[in-house]
C-alpha cells in the first residue's frame, strides 16, 4: 500500500517546533509541565517512527523481519503512550489529590496491559504480526483501541467532574484533543492510506500547550525567576515525598531605601539582578523570589549545600554596600531556615513561619537568621488566633474594663484609679494586654479597642456616683498609635459629651513612645484635652531612653514610676539611689509622683517617707471588675 505521508512530516515539524518552544522556556517541573513534556515526546517517536516504518513496510522483504517489528513496536508503545499520558496529564491538572489516586491505577493497569501485549507480540502475534511478508493486526489488536479508548473515555470524565476548574480555551482544547483523537482512530479506519492522525493530535498539543501549560503562571516578571505558586508547589512536592530539603527565605532589610531614593523601576531592576545571581550560585531551579525583596532557596540537603553554607555565600554577596547609580546602599539579608524534617511542617504552616521570623528580625535587629521551630510556629499560631478573637471581642464589644484603685497617701483615700483593659477567651483563657495590645498596636486594630475601652470608662462613670465614694478621676491608658491620630482630642470628646462626663474625671496616661512618633498631633491632643479639663500622666517612667526632654516640654501633671525602678530598689542599695533620686528629680519638677507595683508594706513605707503621692499595686487592690471596684471604693469610704 502506499501512504500519503505529507500529514505525518507536517506533524513531526509541528512537534518539533513545540518541543524547542517548551526547552527554552524557563519550564516549572511540576506534575503537569512534567506529563506535558512526557506526553509531547511519546508523540514525537510515533510520528518519526510512523514515517520509519512507511519505509519500512515497504521494504518488507529486504530488510530483516525485527526491524519491521522494532519500528512497528516502538510507533505503538508511544502512540499508545501518548494516549495514555494524555489521561494522566488531564488527571493532574484537576489538582485533586483524591482523584489522583483512583485515577494512577487506572493508568497503571492500562500501561501494564499495553506493554505486555506490545513486548510479547513478536512471539505471540497478538498485536501485529508479518505473516506472508505483509503487516497484519493480530487477533488483540483491538485491545490496544479498547485502553486507549477508556484512557479518553477517562479524559472525559475527569473533563465533566472538573470542569468548573478550566477556562473556556482549556476546555475546548482538551475536550477538542479527546474527541478529535477517537475521530481519526476511526478515519483512518476508512482511509488506511491517509496517515493523518498524528497530524490532528499534533495541532491541539499547540492548543493544550497555550492553554494548559500557562508557562507564565509560575515565573515572577520582574526577577525573572521562579515565583511564590511555583515556590509552594516544588515544596509540597518534597513535603509529599517526605525527602530531606531545606528553604532558605531571605529578605532585605533596608531594601526600600533603594525604591524610595532611587524609583521603583531601579528597585526593579535590582531585585532582577539579585535574582540573576543567586540563579548563577545555586541554579536556575533552586531560586524563587516571593514578593517585595523576598527571595527562597530550596535545596536538597542530601546532595547539595548545607543551609549555613547557603547562608555565607549569600551574606559575602551583601557584605559590601549595594551600588545602584553610583550610590552605596547597604543591604543585610535576614535568614529563615526550615529544615525537613527536623522542622516538621506544612506548606499552609511556611507563609506563618516567614512571617513571623521577619517580623521578629524586624523587632531585634541584631539578629540575622532564625531557624524555625515548633515553637516559633505555635507562636505565630497564638498570634493569628488572639487576632481573631480580638476581631470578634470588637465586634461583640466583649472585652472588659477592669480598674485599679490609686491610693492617694495625702488624704489616705483612693481618689483615682487605672482602667485596665481584660480580655477572655474560652480557648486561650485570660490574655494578657501586654500580648495582645502590641498586636492590636501593630494591625491598627488598636484605635477601636482604644474608643471601646473609652466608652467602657465613660458609662461607668456615668452609671455610678462615683464622686460621692471620692474618686475624682479614672486614669486611662492611651497608646502611642492613638495619640498620632489628628482628631483623637476631638473624638474623645464627641464621646465625654454623648455620655455628659466631664473632662476634668479623666486622666490619660500615655508612654514617650506617643512623642517620637507624632509630636505635633500629640502635642495638639493633649492641648484640647487640658484645656476641656483632663490631665496627663507620664506611664512606664524610667523604662525609656529619653524621658528627660519629654518630662520638661510637654504638659503631664502626673508620672508614673514604672515597677522596673521599684522592684529592684528593694533588693540593691544602687537602685534604691536611682529611685530616691528619681522621686527627688520629679518633686524638683513639681510632678505628682504615683509609683505602680506596691505589693509589700516595705515598699508603701519606703515611697510614703520618699514622699511620692500616690501608690498603685497588689498590697491594695489588683484590677478588679466594676462591681468590686464599686464595693471596693464603698468599703474604703467607711
Ligand atoms: P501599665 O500601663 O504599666 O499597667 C500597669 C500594669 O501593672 C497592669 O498590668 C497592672 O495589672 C500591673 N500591676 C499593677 N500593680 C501591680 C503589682 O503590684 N504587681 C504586679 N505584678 N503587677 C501590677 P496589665 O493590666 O496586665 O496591663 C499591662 C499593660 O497593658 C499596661 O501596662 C498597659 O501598657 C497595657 N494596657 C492595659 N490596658 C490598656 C488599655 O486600655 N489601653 C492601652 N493602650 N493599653 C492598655
Ligand atoms: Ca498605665
Ligand atoms: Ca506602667
Amino acid at each position: 500500500m502506499s501512504y500519503i505521508i505529507e500529514f505525518e512530516i507536517a506533524a513531526l515539524g509541528l512537534e518539533l517546533m513545540l518541543l524547542v518552544i517548551y526547552c527554552i522556556r524557563n519550564n516549572f517541573p511540576c506534575a503537569t509541565n512534567k506529563y506535558y513534556f512526557a506526553m509531547l515526546s511519546c508523540g514525537i517517536i510515533a510520528t518519526s517512527f510512523s514515517l520509519i516504518s512507511v519505509y519500512t513496510l515497504a521494504h518488507i522483504c529486504d530488510l530483516p523481519l525485527w526491524i519491521n517489528y522494532f519500528t512497528n513496536m516502538v510507533y505503538l508503545f508511544s502512540y499508545n503512550g501518548a494516549a495514555l499520558l494524555f489521561f494522566f496529564y488531564v488527571l493532574h491538572v484537576t489538582n485533586d489529590e483524591k482523584t489522583i489516586q483512583q485515577g494512577k491505577i487506572f493508568f497503571y493497569t492500562g500501561s501494564v496491559i499495553v506493554t505486555f501485549l506490545i513486548a510479547t507480540t513478536p512471539i505471540t502475534g497478538w498485536i501485529i504480526n508479518f505473516k506472508n511478508n505483509t503487516y497484519n493486526h493480530g487477533s488483540l489488536f483491538v485491545i490496544l483501541y479498547i485502553i486507549s479508548v477508556c484512557m479518553l473515555l477517562g479524559v472525559l470524565v475527569l473533563f465533566v467532574k472538573f470542569k468548573y476548574k478550566l477556562d473556556k480555551m482549556q476546555a475546548f482544547s482538551i475536550m477538542g484533543l479527546d474527541i478529535a483523537t477517537i475521530g481519526v482512530v476511526i478515519l483512518q479506519e476508512f482511509f488506511k492510506s491517509l496517515l493523518i492522525q498524528n497530524f490532528v493530535i499534533s495541532l491541539f498539543f499547540v492548543l493544550v500547550y497555550f492553554s494548559l501549560q500557562n508557562p507564565d503562571d509560575y515565573i515572577d516578571k520582574t526577577a525573572n525567576c521562579f515565583n511564590s505558586s511555583a515556590f509552594y508547589e516544588t515544596a509540597g512536592i518534597y513535603l509529599k515525598r517526605k525527602s530531606t530539603f531545606c528553604i532558605i527565605a531571605f529578605t532585605l532589610d533596608d531594601f526600600q531605601s533603594i525604591n524610595r531614593l532611587l524609583g521603583i523601576q531601579t528597585g526593579d531592576e535590582v531585585i532582577n539582578t539579585i535574582a540573576a545571581y543567586l540563579q548563577g550560585l545555586f541554579g536556575k531551579l533552586r531560586v524563587y523570589h516571593l514578593t517585595g525583596c523576598r527571595y527562597a532557596i530550596i535545596i536538597d540537603t542530601k546532595t547539595t549545600l548545607s543551609a549555613d553554607e547557603v547562608i555565607d555565600v549569600i551574606n559575602v554577596y551583601f557584605s559590601e554596600p549595594y551600588k545602584v547609580n553610583d550610590m552605596e546602599i547597604p543591604l543585610t539579608p535576614c535568614f529563615c531556615v526550615l529544615d525537613y524534617p527536623i522542622f516538621d511542617f506544612t506548606t499552609e504552616d511556611i507563609n506563618d513561619v516567614l512571617e513571623y521570623s521577619f517580623h521578629e528580625m524586624k523587632q531585634n535587629r541584631d539578629i540575622t537568621v532564625i531557624t524555625a521551630t515548633d515553637d516559633a510556629l505555635k507562636e505565630k499560631r497564638r498570634e493569628l488566633k488572639i487576632i481573631d478573637i480580638m476581631k470578634r471581642a470588637i465586634r461583640n464589644e466583649s472585652f472588659q474594663v477592669y480598674y485599679q484603685p490609686i491610693y492617694n497617701i495625702k488624704t489616705g483615700t483612693f481618689t483615682s484609679a487605672e482602667a485596665l483593659i481584660r480580655l477572655f477567651d474560652d480557648e486561650l483563657g485570660f490574655i494578657s494586654p501586654d500580648e495582645f495590645i502590641p498586636m492590636a498596636e501593630e494591625n491598627g486594630m488598636i484605635i477601636k479597642i482604644g474608643e471601646l475601652v473609652f466608652r467602657n470608662v465613660c458609662r461607668f462613670l456615668k452609671e455610678n456616683d462615683t464622686k460621692k465614694l471620692r474618686l475624682e478621676y479614672v486614669e486611662i491608658n492611651l497608646s502611642a498609635i492613638q495619640c498620632m491620630q489628628d482628631n483623637l482630642s476631638a473624638q474623645l470628646t464627641e464621646i465625654m459629651y454623648e455620655y455628659g462626663i466631664s473632662a476634668s474625671s479623666l486622666n490619660f496616661e500615655i508612654t514617650e513612645t506617643a512623642n517620637s512618633l507624632n509630636e505635633y498631633a500629640l502635642r495638639k491632643n493633649m492641648r484640647d484635652l487640658i484645656n476641656k479639663g483632663a490631665s496627663f500622666s507620664m506611664d512606664d517612667y524610667g523604662t525609656g531612653f529619653a524621658t528627660a526632654n519629654y518630662l520638661i516640654t510637654l504638659p503631664m501633671s502626673i508620672v508614673k514610676i514604672d515597677k522596673s525602678i521599684l522592684w529592684p530598689a528593694m533588693k540593691n542599695a544602687e537602685a534604691l539611689i536611682i529611685l530616691r533620686h528619681t522621686v527627688k528629680m520629679l518633686k524638683a519638677l513639681n510632678k505628682m509622683i504615683v509609683v505602680e507595683g506596691v505589693e509589700t508594706e516595705n515598699m508603701r513605707d519606703l515611697l510614703i517617707e520618699m514622699g511620692v503621692d500616690y501608690l498603685q499595686g497588689y498590697l491594695y487592690s489588683k484590677p478588679v471588675p466594676e462591681d468590686r471596684f464599686i464595693q471596693f471604693l464603698t468599703d474604703a469610704a467607711v
